[in-house]
């Protein structure tokens, strides 16, 4: 079986009903990012930064995997897939994809507001996380997320799952988030590249993408014609 990876963002779960990073004029869902997803602004005021993330986490349970998510878990049927997400929601995982890498955490587990030497993580149960939930060391839980200036402690798994794959399929991010975004130069030996986004021509994308201006679903539905 051929090496596929996915690298998807924000777009990626539009069409479940969960707004995408940047289009909305550099808000998300009305917050700045500097007041809540940053180091800083835990110090500052980690209840703001508990509320963000519990609305957010409420919002996703309550959402559905679309069927561009449905359509990824399914290649794995014909290819080892692995999905690389910038995404924090768990749409891939509920679609039944099985191996997905979150470089930017996952929403829907905690960790030690300390240095976590241990990368322990522990699932939150419904979607409140509230900052008199202590971890076993003592300190307050905060969400598993990565922060802006925050390490992406995942970065060299995934580069390496990107310079293994035989077909890269990039969907629904802006490529502006670093060093995220820089994974696409890896897939050295890539027989096929796709990019799929409504705004794919204005996005930085190598020559040797497959573009495929199109919604997720409905760009996912015209890979599949292309991979046939
Ligand atoms: P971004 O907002 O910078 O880019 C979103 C991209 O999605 C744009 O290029 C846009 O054209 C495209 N898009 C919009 N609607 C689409 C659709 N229906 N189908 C396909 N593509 C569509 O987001 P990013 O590049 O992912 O970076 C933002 C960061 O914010 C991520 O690293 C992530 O951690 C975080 N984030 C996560 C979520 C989530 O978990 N669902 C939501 C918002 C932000």
């Amino acid at each position: 079986m051929k090496k596929l990876v996915v690298f998807s963002g924000s777009g990626m779960s539009a069409e479940s009903g969960i707004s995408t990073f940047r289009d909305n004029g550099g808000l998300w869902e009305q917050y700045r990012i500097e007041e809540v997803a940053t180091p800083q602004a835990w110090k500052r005021d980690s209840a703001l930064v508990q509320e963000f993330y519990n609305l957010r986490r409420k919002q996703i349970i309550e959402c559905q995997p679309n069927s561009a998510h449905t359509l990824i878990a399914q290649l794995e049927e014909k290819y080892l897939v692995t999905v690389i997400t910038q995404n924090i929601d768990d749409l891939h995982e509920r679609a039944g994809s099985t191996e997905v890498l979150h470089l930017h955490g996952n929403i829907r587990l905690s960790k030690s507001s300390g240095p976590n030497q241990e990368k322990a993580y522990y699932p939150i149960e419904g979607w409140e996380l509230k900052n008199t939930d202590l971890c076993p060391d003592g300190l307050v839980l905060r969400p598993h997320v990565v922060w802006f200036g925050e390490e992406v402690p995942m970065y060299d798994v995934a580069m390496q799952h990107i310079a293994e794959a035989d077909i890269l399929v990039v969907i629904g991010t802006s490529l502006q988030v670093y060093p995220a975004a820089g994974l696409i130069h890896y897939a050295i030996n890539a027989e096929a590249r796709y990019l799929i986004d409504p705004n794919a021509a204005e996005l930085n994308v190598p020559n040797s993408f497959g573009v495929i201006p199109m919604n997720a679903v409905e760009g996912m539905m015209k890979l599949l014609e292309e991979l046939r």
